[in-house]
């Protein structure tokens, strides 16, 4: 890969070469549906390995992912684990030292990431994820290729196939029964392209929040629902220049609990050069009941909310960027017996969005993708059941997951965040227990202890 270059002719703003399309009928090791980072990781965890992996990409890249591009230090052992942390930073990115909280009163407390991880470089970055996923993508697909797989740009899986129980192939739809996943078929080519069918003893559904294999297993196989407005959010960002505080390529991502927007939230991520990515998010069920959309709640802040409207006097939202999309949270849902949901059937591992994991709290989603994309490979790898990956997945996350959606709740209460947030930002006791606590899940802990958020809040 040669040295990245600015303006028009950067590298992720190019094609990605990944190689011959394999013929139809060909049987892998494993399939991976989806070529964000959830795909990513499950495929180039399992080429690593020499396992022959198919990745199939409905897009072909460069290609945009709507995001609020934050990659957190979660995300960085895994990028770095997959060779890419290095190339990563020889591109421009906003290295990430702080997190600015505010509340719907005005007050704020800036919560430094650990030192140590910031000196390592390892604390946290923001960048486009155009350019993210273009270089974790590229890196993938030719680990992929190097171990005798193949990868398909422009595949958009349509189905999956399971055993008839003879030998044959039996294609996914309404099923309602236990079967054993055996490939999928993939339309290449577009809207009037060609059919193709590929075999595998395991599919990995990383497509996303709208995963054809998540959906196959979920609702056709066990006719659960996939979708739950209570535990999912809306999201949407904007690309502006100008943005006043926002000039670095070094310093800290805010958050703003804003007055209009309660319960949902403001973002300003830096993503360098001068760029800020720009969102706002909320819980579908909450925003069912607000008459405004997210898009002119966003407007209605930028022009004329007292703490952003000088910010963004001078600064211009780059055409085009406007963009939603939705975020799967990975909030424990009431009396179900799968938590967040089912992720995993006979030979199905769902991955990422598609397993819906992304923090009820933050709406980061990329290190869960990234941590269960691994956790996926190995399972697959070492011929565990989906059971035992469903299991190791909630415990790996669901306490951290349980956590934040106890946060999330909190933060819809404005007075408790006004309260919260007041007290933060006169006491440094506080600020040290936010760090740790993004820091490390021991620190998590101490949120269960009500004596140590007593006396953490209260002296
Ligand atoms: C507005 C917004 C802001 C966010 N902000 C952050 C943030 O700051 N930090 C963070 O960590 N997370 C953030 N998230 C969440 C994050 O974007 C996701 O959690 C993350 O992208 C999940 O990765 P994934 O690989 O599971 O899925 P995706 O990134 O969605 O990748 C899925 C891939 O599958 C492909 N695909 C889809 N359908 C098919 C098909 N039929 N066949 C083949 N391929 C298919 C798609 O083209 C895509 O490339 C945000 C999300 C939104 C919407």
């Amino acid at each position: 890969m040669g040295e990245p270059r600015t303006g028009e002719g950067v590298m992720w703003k190019q094609p990605i070469d990944s190689g011959p399309l394999p013929k139809s009928g060909e049987t892998y090791d494993s399939i991976v549906v989806g070529g964000g980072p959830g795909g990513a990781a499950a495929a180039g965890y399992m080429a690593m390995e020499g396992k022959r992996v198919l990745l199939i990409e409905k897009e072909t890249w460069p290609r945009d992912k709507i995001c609020g591009d934050a990659v957190g230090g979660k995300s960085l052992s895994h990028v770095k684990e997959l060779g890419v942390k290095e190339i990563l930073e020889g591109t421009p990115h906003f290295r990430v030292t702080g997190i600015v909280f505010s509340s719907p009163k005005g007050h704020s407390v800036r919560v430094p990431l650990p030192e140590e991880d910031v000196q390592r470089l390892e604390a946290g970055y923001s960048l486009p994820r155009q350019q993210f996923d273009h270089l974790l993508f590229d890196q993938v697909q030719k680990m992929v290729r190097d171990a005798g797989g193949d990868v398909i740009q422009g595949g958009d899986v349509k189905d999956v196939l399971y055993d008839d129980g003879n030998g044959g192939d039996d294609p996914g739809k309404g099923s309602g029964r236990e079967r054993h996943a055996k490939g999928v078929v993939v339309r290449i080519g577009g809207r009037n392209g060609s059919e193709s069918t590929f075999h595998a003893p395991a599919v990995v559904g990383a497509a996303g929040f709208r995963c054809p294999v998540a959906k196959s297993m979920l609702q056709d196989t066990y006719d659960e629902p996939m979708m739950d407005r209570d535990h999912y959010c809306a999201g949407y960002r904007e690309y502006w220049r100008g943005v006043k505080g926002c000039e670095d390529n070094v310093g800290d991502i805010e958050i703003h609990f804003v007055d209009t927007i309660i319960p949902g939230y403001f973002w300003l991520f830096p993503v360098a050069e001068g760029v800020v990515n720009v969102g706002i998010g909320m819980v579908m069920s909450l925003l069912d009941r607000q008459s405004n959309k997210l898009k002119s709640m966003q407007a209605q802040v930028v022009a004329e909310h007292p703490l952003f409207k000088e910010r963004f006097a001078q600064a211009s939202m780059i055409p085009g960027t406007g963009k939603g999309w939705q975020l799967p949270f990975g909030s424990p849902r009431k009396k179900a017996l799968l938590q967040p949901r089912r992720s995993a059937s006979n030979g199905v591992f769902l991955v990422g969005d598609a397993a819906s994991l992304v923090d009820p709290f933050s709406g980061e989603g990329v290190g869960n993708a990234l941590v269960s994309g691994e956790m996926a490979a190995r399972h697959i790898m070492e011929g565990k059941s989906p059971e035992a990956y469903q299991d190791a997945l909630w415990k790996a996350l669901g306490p951290e997951l349980t956590n934040s959606y106890r946060m999330q709740k909190m933060s819809r209460r404005a007075w408790l965040l006004n309260w919260f947030v007041g007290k933060a930002s006169k006491k440094p006791a506080i600020q040290e227990m936010m760090t740790e606590m993004i820091a490390s899940k021991e620190a998590q802990e101490n949120l269960h202890s009500p004596w140590f958020m007593f006396k953490t809040l209260m002296f």
